[in-house]
């Protein structure tokens, strides 16, 4: 199985992501947990270009997903070849609400490159389930302010947050059964009990 965890920036992804590694091991999942950009050396050192550097919004498209090739042939391919689960913090949802609405790259432009390192048809690699944090843009914002050293992304305009969130709600509404929305205002606690109930029947255990 190939799980993807995704939201804007504030939606609370990290808090959740730990927790969902400690469940899914509880229940005897062999877990490989990964993110993007990065999991892989090269796909690493792409993250600190990508994070820092301002470039061209086909650049930054085209990096995104050369950190993903990497990703899928070292990591995400022989993973799921072994039986292992994956847990990645983000996928290609994110190139589509990142590069995609935030940036304002044409949605066209995402798939093609989807396509090409995916694959299409029956060899595409795609996560099975997407669990998408949503949170309003005052919630992200605010959670946003008191935090940590802001990466280049996440000191975008609040009209970039909007964007990507937007463009991640309309992915969702076009995947339902693969992309689950869960809201993400409540406390750590009441959002893990709302997946705790959901997940087994999400995920077949
Ligand atoms: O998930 P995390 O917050 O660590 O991601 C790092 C940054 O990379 C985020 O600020 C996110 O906005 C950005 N990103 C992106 N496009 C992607 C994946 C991540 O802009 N496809």
């Amino acid at each position: 199985r190939f799980i993807s965890v995704e939201g804007v920036d504030g939606a609370g992804k990290s808090t959740q992501l730990a927790w969902l590694a400690q469940w899914l091991t509880a229940r005897g999942v062999r877990l490989v947990q990964t993110r993007e950009p990065g999991g892989t050396p090269l796909g690493e050192r792409l993250r600190e270009w990508l994070l820092a550097e301002p470039m061209h919004l086909e650049t930054e498209a085209l990096l995104m997903f050369a950190a993903r090739r990497e990703h899928l042939a070292a990591v995400l391919k022989p993973a799921l070849a072994r039986g292992d689960w994956v847990l990645c913090d983000r996928f290609t949802d994110a190139s589509f609400a990142y590069q995609g609405g935030g940036r304002g790259l044409a949605p066209a432009k995402v798939a093609a490159l989807e396509d090409w390192v995916q694959g299409s048809g029956a060899a595409r690699v795609e996560p099975d389930l997407t669990l998408l944090f949503d949170v309003p843009p005052e919630v992200s914002a605010a959670r946003l302010a008191q935090g940590r050293e802001l990466d280049r992304f996440e000191r975008e305009a609040a009209d970039f947050h909007a964007r990507v969130r937007d463009a991640y709600l309309a992915r969702a509404a076009s995947a339902p059964q693969r992309i689950r929305v869960i809201d993400g205002r409540g406390t750590p606690e009441q959002i893990q009990a709302a997946l705790a109930r959901q997940l087994p029947d999400w995920l077949g255990l």
